[in-house]
């Protein structure tokens, strides 16, 4: 650490993302991104915008929102985008959590990152039996609240009433629903946006929409919402959206009927490789987002899995120590990918070497 940097700063733990290591060609299940490509439209419009690069993109990113508000009829007022999602839940912690944040303990790491980054205070609501969220402890805090729906890590998801529950219940305080998995499968409470004001939903391109590359994301709220989050944006870097990201969006939401087959062939896959990883013995959250988080059997650890599974040149997630230390978090790839790690898992697991 330098001598210049804030003291409010020094104890500041940045989010460490999953990996991306050059060393050798690895089948990536590590970062829930999409196993599939763009689609072509995509990368038309990319390449196509490429020679007008040496103009700045269009800060108020006009015809992407307009894409989005019709998409989910919605008025572009009420539509917000940035560059990932990340960009709109930092502006959130920045400028709407004065009153300090709940957010629950197994959940989306960045959040205390946030919350620390911005120096607001942090209420931590302990998990139910399973790794659930539990709605009954979410009523008045008194405080802006964030879940993220389905939950990260568990991928376990709030049906859709259980969600309204804590979004009329926090009433006087901001509830952020972070959607960056629903595409797999869950209820979304865009639905809700009519009803209540104090309702913020986030998405994100990254997933569901295969451009994790691009870095993309939106969030769905009020019109004076979305404009004290673009007053942030503005305050803090108008073009973060680049001229390329907004082209992709638009092309990507031109052929959406594309990355929804995507989206349901994945959750297919997910119950498939839920299923096979019962037989061999793991245990697996109620996952409706494209990931497993999987406890190994009796005998086997998670860390030693995932290392002789990244020899085998496959990555999944481990996060270390704390409440997830016997589990490993696995993106659902493609056939070919899930099939490669399966039998990966079964060398493993017969004590085979590489
Ligand atoms: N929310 C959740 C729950 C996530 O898991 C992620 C991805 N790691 C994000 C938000 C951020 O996604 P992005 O910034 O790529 O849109």
């Amino acid at each position: 650490m330098s001598r210049f940097l804030n003291s409010r700063l020094e104890s500041l733990e940045a989010y460490v993302p999953g990996e991306q290591p050059a060393d050798r060609e690895y089948i990536k299940l590590n970062a829930n991104e999409s196993p599939y490509p763009p689609s072509p439209g995509v990368v038309r419009a990319v390449s196509g915008c490429a020679g007008r690069m040496n103009l700045y993109p269009d800060a108020a990113c006009r015809g992407l929102k307009a894409a989005l508000a019709a998409r989910y009829n919605l008025l572009p007022e009420n539509v917000m985008v940035t560059a990932g999602s990340d960009d709109i839940l930092n502006f959130c912690f920045m400028g709407f959590c004065g009153r300090g944040v709940a957010y629950p303990a197994v959940s989306y790491g960045f959040y205390e990152v946030f919350a620390d980054l911005h120096g607001v205070e942090r209420s931590v609501i302990p998990m139910g039996p399973g790794l659930t969220i539990e709605p009954g402890r979410w009523e008045n805090l008194g405080r802006t609240v964030v879940i993220a729906n389905p939950n990260a890590q568990t991928g376990i998801a709030l049906p859709l009433a259980d969600v309204e529950r804590i979004v009329a219940s926090n009433a006087s305080d901001l509830v952020v629903v972070d959607e960056a998995y629903v595409d797999f499968g869950a209820e979304s409470a865009a639905a809700l946006l009519g009803e209540y004001e104090n309702l913020l939903v986030v998405r994100t391109f990254s997933k569901s929409r295969s451009l994790a590359g691009a870095r993309l994301g939106f969030a769905l709220g009020g019109a004076e919402l979305i404009a004290d989050l673009e007053r942030l944006k503005y305050s803090t870097n108008p073009y973060s959206v680049s001229m390329a990201s907004l082209a992709a969006g638009e092309a990507a939401l031109a052929e959406d009927g594309y990355y929804m087959e995507k989206c349901a062939v994945i959750a297919a896959e997910r119950e498939k490789l839920k299923s096979v990883l019962g037989k061999m013995g793991f245990v697996s959250t109620p996952s409706m987002a494209n990931f497993l988080l999987s406890r190994p059997p009796e005998g086997l650890r998670a860390e030693e899995i995932f290392l002789a599974l990244r020899e085998r040149g496959i990555l999944v997630r481990y996060f270390g120590g704390g409440s997830l230390a016997e589990y490993l978090r696995i993106s659902v790839g493609s056939p070919e990918q899930n099939g490669a790690l399966l039998e990966a898992l079964g060398t493993v697991m017969r004590g085979e070497k590489v």
